[in-house]
């Protein structure tokens, strides 16, 4: 999946119409693309990360899984690329770094969703598939920096042109600092990557590729790090580096702070849903909340017996699908059927 935000987001329009918006691309949400697409619902899916699998591929990438049904042995990214295949029949539109901040109903019964980002969404039916809550990126310990967030100091990248010709500085060692290195260099005035040790926890061909980038001269790799922040009115002139060598001052107009993330509840507490511990309580027949026509599925629900799992949250999502159909097409009837034998299912997915 690319990591501009134009994948998918690029086509909607302010105030843009969906059957559902399912909040959270982890797989629980991916999935719940599948079950409401096999019923005829279209779906939009935001996420506050840049990439979908939550914390399958935020945590634990290269881990293996072994209890998903079916596949003796998955890793995190595995399992998402997965579900994107089996997903893509239906065409899902995709909103990556956004947070949704308000869920409101409408007087029609529909609902009403604004991004951090200002973006205007409607929907008929909401699933929360929001995990363990919005990941938020961690502050980097410098001084003032809160005075740079926004103008200078970014923790995400919503349009890469925002960055065109800019001095750019992204700071970090792991997946997202390499991807968007290799990303933004063709576009950057100068990038430098600074990382603090020489060893890389991305994925080993991006690692190459940058390598490959600071040999032809395009990046600057500094092992060091940042320890102060120099500008005024928000604008960031200049930082200093420390390195082995000592201290030196790299000119930056955009820095980019990849410190990795941490997991809050966030907004979804203001939602107005019952909640049991931080978790979003929901029914064990439809996984609807106290809200009707807005349901929680995965790791952000509470019922009694819970358990955290993948598995627990593609039967939801089943289920969940079930009572979204009665919502959105009130005046249809839904049948029961298998995808093995039903030609109406197969013609959905694609099937020849
Ligand atoms: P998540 O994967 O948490 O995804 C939720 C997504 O919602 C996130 O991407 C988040 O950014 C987004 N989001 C939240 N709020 C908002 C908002 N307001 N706006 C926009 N986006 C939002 N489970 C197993 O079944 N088997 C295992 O072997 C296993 N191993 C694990 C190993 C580790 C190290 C960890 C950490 C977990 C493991 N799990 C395992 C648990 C499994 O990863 C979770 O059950 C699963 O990821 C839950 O999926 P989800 O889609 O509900 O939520």
């Amino acid at each position: 999946m690319a990591l501009d935000d134009t994948a998918g987001a690029g086509a909607l329009t302010a105030a843009s119409e969906f059957d559902a918006v399912v909040i959270g691309a982890g797989p629980v949400g991916l999935f719940a693309v599948f079950e409401l697409g096999l019923v005829d619902i279209k779906t939009c899916v935001i996420d506050i990360l840049d990439r979908p699998g939550g914390q399958c591929t935020e945590l634990y990438p290269e881990k293996p899984i072994y209890d998903i049904p079916a596949l003796p042995t998955v890793t995190g990214q595995e399992l998402t690329d997965r579900l994107l295949e089996q997903i893509k029949p239906f065409g899902a539109t995709f909103v990556f770094g956004e947070r949704v901040d308000e869920v409101k109903r409408r007087e029609d019964g529909g609902f009403y969703l604004k991004t951090d980002a200002g973006r205007e969404i409607t929907a008929k039916v909401v699933v929360i598939a929001a995990g363990g809550g919005s990941f938020t990126p961690k502050r980097p310990p410098l001084e003032g920096i809160e005075a740079y967030e926004g103008t200078s100091v970014f923790y995400s990248v919503r349009r890469m042109e925002d960055f065109r010709d800019k001095d750019m500085l992204i700071v970090g060692g792991g997946d997202s600092a390499l991807d968007w290195t290799l990303s933004l260099a063709p576009i950057a005035k100068s990038l430098t990557l600074l990382h603090r040790r020489d060893e890389f926890r991305g994925a080993p061909h991006s690692v190459e590729k940058m390598r490959e980038l600071v040999a032809e001269g395009k990046v600057r790799l500094i092992i060091g790090q940042v320890t102060k922040l120099h500008g005024e009115g928000g604008n960031l002139e200049e930082v200093t580096v420390k390195t082995a060598a000592g201290e030196e001052r790299v000119t930056t107009n955009a820095m980019l702070p990849f410190f990795g993330l941490t997991m809050k509840l966030g907004p979804v507490a203001n939602w107005g849903l019952n909640l049991h511990e931080n978790l979003i309580h929901v029914d064990t027949e439809k996984f609807e909340t106290n809200e009707t026509g807005i349901f929680a599925i995965g790791d952000i629900n509470w019922y009694p017996g819970k358990l955290k799992l993948i598995l627990s949250g593609f039967h939801e999502a089943a289920l969940m699908a079930q009572q979204a159909h009665k919502y959105v097409h009130p005046d249809k009837k839904l049948l029961f059927q298998y995808t093995t034998s039903s030609t109406s299912l197969q013609k959905k997915l694609g099937v020849k």
